[in-house]
C-alpha cells in the first residue's frame, strides 16, 4: 500500500484505484474459462489496484515506479481478449488504458490516422467517417477493443481480405518500455532500419511494452457493398473454391467459407438448410467491378466441385454483414451472469490456420479433437490468404457441472492444438496466446523458439514486471 501512494503520488489524482469494485471489474477478460469459473464462484486474485494513465507521460512513471518496486503489470485495453491476456496476477496492478481515448490528428493526405492507444474501434471509426476515411479493421469485437489491444493481440478485422490485418496498418507507434523508456518508431510506409521494432510489438500480449499511440493506415470507407455467394457441397470444395477467389488477386475484400453446420446456424434465418456457403464481397466503388465480379463467381465454378456451386444470391453477404458482430451479444449471454444455455455449458473459439495444402487435414483433425469432447462443433474459413486460411472453429460443451465442463474444455485445447500441430498449423491466428495457450507454446514454436522468445523478454524486462503468467511456459 506505501508503494501505491508513492505511485499515487507522482500521478494525477484519480489515476490509482483501489476500490474492490474497480478491481474485480479488471481482474479477468474475456476468457471463457475465466467466466466460467467466475460464475462457478471461484474468483481469481484481484489486482492491488488499476491505474487509469491518461498520457504516454503517465505510462512511462506507472512503469518506472513498478520498475523500481518490483510490482507486476497489466496492460489492459478494454479487457475483450479471449485467451487470459489481460487477466490479473496476485500482488499485481492493472495499467488501464481506457482514459487515453483520443483520435490526435487525422492526415488526409497521406490517408492516416494518429489514435491513443485505449481509443476503441467504433470511436475510431466514427471519428474518420467524417474524412470518409477508415481503417478498415473490423474484428467483431469493434465496439469493445481498443487499438492497443489490437496491436498487442495481434488482431485480424472481419475484413482482413481486403484491408489486411493490424500489422499491415500499423504504420508508427509510441510506446513504453519496463523501465519507463519512451519508444518512438515514427510513421512511415515502410523501413529497413533494422528488425522492425513496430512489428516487435505486434503479438507481444503486453509482455515487452505498453504500446500507448499508434499511426494507422487508412482508405476510402466503403459504402455499398455487392456481394456474392455460392452453395458448395463438402468443405474440400468450398475451401478450393474460395482459394481460387483469393488467389485470383481480384480485390475482394471479405471472403468468408462456413462448414454445413455453421452455414445452418449463420444462414438458417434465410432458410439455408445444406450444404456448405462461401460469401465474396466488394467495394462497390472499385473500378472493373462488373468483370470481377464476374472472374470471381468463375472462380468459384470452375475449382471442381461437383455438381458445381448453386447462387446463393446477394441476400447472404448482405445478410452477413448486417449481422457481422451479434457474437459479442451472443457470447455475453451464454458466458455471463444471465448464463442463457445454464450452468455446466462453456462456449469457445479455436482460430488455427495453415497452409492451403494442410487446410483439409487441419479441418479434419481439429474439428474432430473439439468433437471428442463437445456438443457442437461448427468452423468457417474466416481469413484468407493467398498461402493459406485460418479456419475458426466454435465448440460448445456441455459438462455434468461447471468444474466437469473446465475438466473438458482443457482436454479439448489439448487434443485440438497437439492435432494442429501434426497438421503443420499455428493454434492461433489472431486471438494470441494468453494464459490458454502459453503452456503450449513450445509445441508451437519448439525449444529453440520458446528461448529466443525469453531471451527477447529478458532483454526488455530483465525484472520480469510485465504481465508475467501470458507467452512464458
Ligand atoms: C465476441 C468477441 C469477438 C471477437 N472477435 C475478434 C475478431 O474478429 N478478431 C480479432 O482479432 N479478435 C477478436 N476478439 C478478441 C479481442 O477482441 C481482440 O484480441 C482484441 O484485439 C483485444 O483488444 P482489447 O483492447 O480488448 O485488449 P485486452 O483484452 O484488454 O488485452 C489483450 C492483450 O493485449 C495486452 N494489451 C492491451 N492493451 C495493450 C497496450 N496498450 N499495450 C500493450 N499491451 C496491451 C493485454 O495485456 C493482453 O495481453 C473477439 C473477442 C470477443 C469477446
Amino acid at each position: 500500500m506505501t508503494n501505491l501512494t508513492e505511485l499515487a503520488d507522482r500521478l494525477a489524482a484519480g489515476a490509482v484505484v483501489t476500490d474492490p469494485a474497480t478491481r474485480r471489474e479488471r481482474a479477468i477478460d474475456s476468457w471463457s474459462l475465466a467466466l466460467l469459473r467466475r460464475a462457478a464462484g471461484d474468483e481469481p486474485p484481484l489486482p492491488d489496484a488499476v491505474i487509469f494513465p491518461r498520457s504516454t507521460d503517465d505510462v512511462a512513471i506507472a512503469l518506472a515506479w513498478a520498475s523500481e518496486t518490483r510490482t507486476a503489470v497489466i496492460p489492459r485495453g478494454a479487457g475483450s481478449g479471449v485467451c487470459g491476456g489481460a487477466q490479473a496476477a496476485a500482488g499485481s496492478v492493472v495499467l488501464d488504458l481506457s482514459l487515453m481515448n483520443r483520435v490526435t490528428s487525422v492526415d488526409t493526405v497521406s490517408r492516416v490516422v494518429a489514435v491513443e492507444a485505449g481509443t476503441r474501434g467504433d470511436r475510431l471509426e466514427g471519428v474518420l467517417a467524417e474524412h470518409d476515411l477508415t481503417v478498415g479493421h473490423y474484428p467483431q469485437s469493434v465496439a469493445i477493443s481498443t487499438v492497443g489491444g489490437w496491436i498487442a493481440a495481434s488482431s485480424a478485422g472481419q475484413a482482413s481480405a481486403g484491408f489486411g490485418a493490424i500489422e499491415d496498418v500499423v504504420l508508427g507507434l509510441t510506446a513504453v518500455t519496463p523501465r519507463g523508456e519512451i519508444l518512438r518508431c515514427r510513421p512511415v510506409p515502410r523501413s529497413a532500419a533494422g528488425p522492425d521494432l513496430r512489428r516487435l510489438l505486434v503479438g507481444s500480449e503486453g509482455t515487452l511494452a505498453v504500446v500507448t499511440e499508434a499511426v494507422l493506415a487508412c482508405r476510402p470507407r466503403v459504402r455499398d457493398w455487392v456481394w456474392l455467394a455460392r452453395q458448395f457441397p463438402s468443405f474440400p470444395a468450398l475451401a478450393d473454391g474460395l482459394r481460387a477467389v483469393v488467389q485470383a488477386d481480384l480485390g475482394a475484400v471479405v471472403i468468408r467459407g462456413y462448414d454445413e453446420a455453421d452455414a445452418q446456424l449463420s444462414f438458417g434465418a434465410l432458410g439455408h438448410s445444406a450444404g456448405c456457403a462461401g460469401i465474396v464481397g466488394f467495394p462497390a466503388h472499385v473500378p472493373g467491378l462488373t468483370e470481377r465480379t464476374a472472374l470471381a463467381a468463375q472462380a468459384m465454378s470452375r475449382a471442381g466441385s461437383s455438381p458445381p456451386p448453386a447462387d446463393l444470391g446477394p441476400g447472404y453477404g448482405e445478410h452477413w454483414w448486417a449481422h457481422r458482430n451479434d457474437a459479442v451479444q451472443t457470447y455475453a449471454a451464454i458466458m455471463g451472469p444471465d448464463r442463457a444455455f445454464g450452468s455446466g455449458v462453456v462456449v469457445d473459439t479455436v482460430e488455427v490456420a495453415g497452409l492451403w495444402s494442410v487446410v483439409p487435414r487441419l479441418y479434419d483433425g481439429v474439428r474432430t479433437a473439439l468433437a471428442s469432447h463437445a456438443e457442437t462443433v461448427l468452423c468457417h474459413l474466416s481469413h484468407l490468404h493467398s498461402a493459406g486460411s485460418s479456419l475458426y472453429f466454435t465448440f460448445l460443451i456441455r459438462g455434468d457441472d461447471d468444474h466437469d465442463a473446465a475438466a473438458r474444455y482443457r482436454a479439448a485445447w489439448e487434443q485440438a492444438v497437439r492435432s494442429c500441430a501434426d497438421a503443420g498449423g499455428t493454434m492461433t491466428h489472431h486471438h494470441g496466446v494468453g494464459r490458454l495457450k502459453t503452456p503450449f507454446l513450445p509445441v508451437e514454436l519448439g525449444a529453440t523458439g520458446t528461448a529466443v522468445l525469453a531471451r527477447i523478454r529478458a532483454a526488455l524486462d530483465p525484472d520480469g514486471i510485465m504481465n508475467p503468467e501470458v507467452l512464458r511456459p
